[in-house]
């Protein structure tokens, strides 16, 4: 049997993060986040277990971590509600589960994986994702378990600019953030997973691309891992996994090309926001087109890497 080099990327979301904006303090705290996240899927994958297994794994410690839009510390809609989407993919199979517009599962990366391994189904939304929830046992919280006060905040001026009908600044990255991992294990298996909150003062009822497979979400044994954060509706429109995938199968592209020519050309296009994707040699590529992007990753060279600003 081939062995294979295991990596694993991360990310924690992308937009209008500037060091102007951020203390010190808080700066430092997101890298020791981002590592130890990323650490909770990286322990596993050295210890032999499946790409899925650490993607989750990492998922969950960032849907845990408030500092990102992703179970705890979710954003708000603009009725003052959360409506969570995730979506999970195993890139040997092909199988994939997700939830879209759901608040109740702690870690709502479990609610996607229940649907992939417990259903018949891949994407389950709103009242029936919650019954199916509840009826494959995940842990639940009430939804003020969910909110914090930044994101209130963060609703509370979005909602008064509507209000006062001030000018959008035109820049939607600063209303999103999601988290997602990509893993490479020892068996050269891929798998992507990714849970969003989705953004500030959306529209009840709008799912973004982190819930739809081959958008905001992919992965292929043959190709790549990937999963994306950004404006969702640009995502969606672009089928960026699948977009990238079909690079590298037909047109014979690299990772790092494929994938940082999509999120070049979606830039261009009005589309903010980045991705983390791994292939099968153990290759890490994390392209954003905003100003920063909070990410972790391990290729594989076997050393870990935090960064959060344009290099
Ligand atoms: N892509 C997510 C969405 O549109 C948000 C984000 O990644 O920032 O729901």
């Amino acid at each position: 049997m081939t062995t294979f080099i295991p990596a694993i990327a991360l990310h924690g979301g992308a937009g209008t993060i500037l060091p102007s904006k951020i203390t010190p303090e808080k700066e430092a705290a997101l890298h020791a986040a981002l590592r130890s996240c990323l650490e909770a899927g990286l322990v596993l994958l050295r210890d032999g277990a499946s790409a899925l297994d650490a993607v989750t794994a990492s998922v969950m410690a960032l849907e845990d971590d408030s500092l990102f839009n992703a179970g705890r510390g979710a954003v708000f809609t603009s009725d003052g509600t959360h409506e969570m989407d995730a979506a999970v993919m195993n890139g040997t199979t092909r199988a994939c589960g997700a939830v879209a517009g759901i608040c109740g599962p702690r870690h709502p990366i479990l609610a996607a994986r229940a649907v992939m391994e417990q259903s018949e189904h891949v994407l389950l939304t709103g009242e029936g994702a919650a019954k199916f929830c509840a009826s494959a046992g995940l842990e639940m919280m009430t939804p003020e378990w969910f909110g914090t006060d930044a994101r209130r905040e963060a609703l509370e001026a979005e909602l008064e600019r509507r209000r006062l009908n001030l000018p959008d600044d035109g820049d939607p990255a600063r209303k999103h953030g999601t988290v997602g991992a990509v893993a490479c294990d020892m068996r050269g298996h891929l798998a992507a997973a990714t849970s969003t909150g989705g953004m500030t003062a959306k529209l009840p009822g709008r799912v973004g691309d982190s819930p739809v497979i081959g958008a905001g979400t992919w992965a292929d044994d043959e190709t790549l891992a990937m999963s994306a954060t950004g404006h969702g509706e640009f995502f969606i429109r672009w089928a960026v996994g699948h977009e990238i995938d079909a690079r590298m199968r037909w047109a014979g592209q690299d990772l790092t090309r494929a994938a940082g020519d999509v999120v070049a050309e979606l830039g261009a296009r009005g589309g903010s926001g980045g991705l983390v994707a791994v292939d099968r040699t153990g290759t890490v590529t994390l392209p954003f087109n905003s100003p920063g992007m909070y990410r972790a990753w391990c290729d594989k060279s076997g050393e870990i890497r935090t960064a959060i600003f344009s290099d």
